[in-house]
C-alpha cells in the first residue's frame, strides 16, 4: 500500500481521496477548504497543514486543482517539486491548459521527479464509484508505475502519450460533451414548447439516435432522470463555470492547432453567456436556462 499526498479535495478530489483511502492507502490531505478536508479526514485520511506538508514522505502525490494557474502556484511556488521526497512520483488530475502541464512537467522533470498529467473523465458519479476515465501523458514507465494507484479510483486508465497528452484528450473530450448538452438542451425547449412531454421526449431520444451519456445521466431538465443534477436544484456536478473554463482551453487548443472548431466556439459562447448571468456554479446541464429561463 502507497503513501499518498493530495491536494485539491473539492468535489472530484475529495471522492477520488476517499477511494484511494478505501483501498488501503495512507492519505495525507490539503486543501484551501478546511470543510473540504473534514470529509475526507472523516473518512480516515491524516490532515496536512501545507501543500509542502502533503507533499512530503509520500509514495506519490495527487493534485485535483480547478485551473492551470492553480496547478503552477502548487507545483512551482508553493513547493511540491521543492517538498517532494526523491522517487515520489507526481499525478496531476486537474483539467487545465497543456502549457500549464507541459510547464510542470518541464520542472519537475528538471528536479528529477517523474510526472503524468492525468485529466479525468466521469464526474462525480464517477469519481464515487471508482469508475474515472484517466487520461495519461508523460512517459511510460511513469503511467505504469502510477497504474495500480489509479486503478483504485478510475477503470478505464489509457496513456495518452508523452507530457501534456491527456490535456489535450481531455480537452477534445470536454468540447463534444459540451456540445451534445447545449443541443440536447435546445431540443428539450423546443420539444416542449411544442407540446411534447419531457417525458416522452425523454423515452424516444434516449433510445434513438439522439442518444448521449450528457442525455442518460445529466438529462437538462428536472424529472427523466432522478439522480441527475437538474432534478436536485442543477446542483453540482461539474459546475457551468469549470465547463467554460474548459471550452476555453478548448479553444486555445484550437488556436495552437490552426484548426477550425465552430461548433466549440459556439458552445464556449453559450456557457461565456450562462456564466456572465450568474449560473456559474450550477451544474453545467443547467445550460438550457440560457435557452428558457423559466426551464
Ligand atoms: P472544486 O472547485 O470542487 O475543487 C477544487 C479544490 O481545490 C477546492 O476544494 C479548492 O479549495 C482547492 N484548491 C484550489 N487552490 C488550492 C491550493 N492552492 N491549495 C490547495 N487547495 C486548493 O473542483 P472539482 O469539481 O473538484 O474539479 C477539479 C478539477 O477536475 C477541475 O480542473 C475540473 O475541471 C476537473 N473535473 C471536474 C469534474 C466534475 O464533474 N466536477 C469532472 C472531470 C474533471
Amino acid at each position: 500500500m502507497a503513501r499518498v499526498g493530495f491536494i485539491g479535495v473539492g468535489n472530484m478530489g475529495s471522492l477520488m481521496a476517499r477511494n484511494l483511502v478505501k483501498a488501503g492507502h495512507s492519505l495525507k490531505v490539503y486543501d484551501l477548504n478546511e470543510e473540504a478536508v473534514n470529509f475526507v479526514v472523516q473518512s480516515g485520511a491524516k490532515r496536512a497543514s501545507s501543500v509542502q506538508d502533503a507533499a512530503k514522505g509520500v509514495d506519490f502525490v495527487v493534485t485535483m486543482l480547478p485551473v492551470g494557474a492553480n496547478v503552477r502556484s502548487v507545483f512551482l511556488d508553493e513547493g511540491v517539486i521543492a517538498a517532494a521526497d526523491r522517487g515520489t512520483v507526481l499525478i496531476d488530475s486537474s483539467t487545465i491548459d497543456v502549457d500549464s502541464a507541459r510547464a510542470a512537467h518541464a520542472a519537475a522533470a528538471e528536479r528529477g521527479f517523474a510526472m503524468l498529467d492525468a485529466p479525468v473523465s466521469g464526474g462525480v458519479a464517477g469519481a464515487d464509484a471508482a469508475t474515472l476515465t484517466f487520461m495519461c501523458g508523460g512517459d511510460k514507465a511513469v503511467f505504469s508505475k502510477a497504474l495500480p494507484l489509479l486503478q483504485n479510483m478510475g477503470k478505464n486508465i489509457v496513456h495518452c502519450g508523452g507530457p501534456g497528452f491527456g490535456q489535450v484528450t481531455k480537452i477534445c473530450n470536454n468540447m463534444v460533451a459540451a456540445v451534445i448538452s447545449l443541443a440536447t438542451a435546445e431540443a428539450f425547449v423546443m420539444g416542449e414548447k411544442l407540446g411534447v412531454s419531457r417525458q416522452t421526449l425523454y423515452d424516444v431520444l434516449s433510445t434513438s439516435t439522439a442518444s448521449s451519456t450528457i442525455l442518460t445521466r445529466m438529462c437538462p431538465v428536472p424529472g427523466p432522470v432522478p439522480g441527475s443534477a437538474s432534478s436536485n436544484g442543477y446542483k453540482p456536478g461539474f459546475m457551468a463555470k469549470l465547463m467554460l473554463k474548459d471550452l476555453r482551453l478548448s479553444q486555445a487548443a484550437a488556436q495552437m492547432a490552426e484548426t477550425a472548431t465552430p461548433l466549440g466556439a459556439a458552445a464556449t459562447a453559450a456557457f461565456a453567456m450562462h456564466v456572465a448571468n450568474g449560473f456559474g456554479d450550477l451544474d453545467m446541464s443547467s445550460i438550457v436556462k440560457l435557452i428558457d429561463k423559466d426551464a
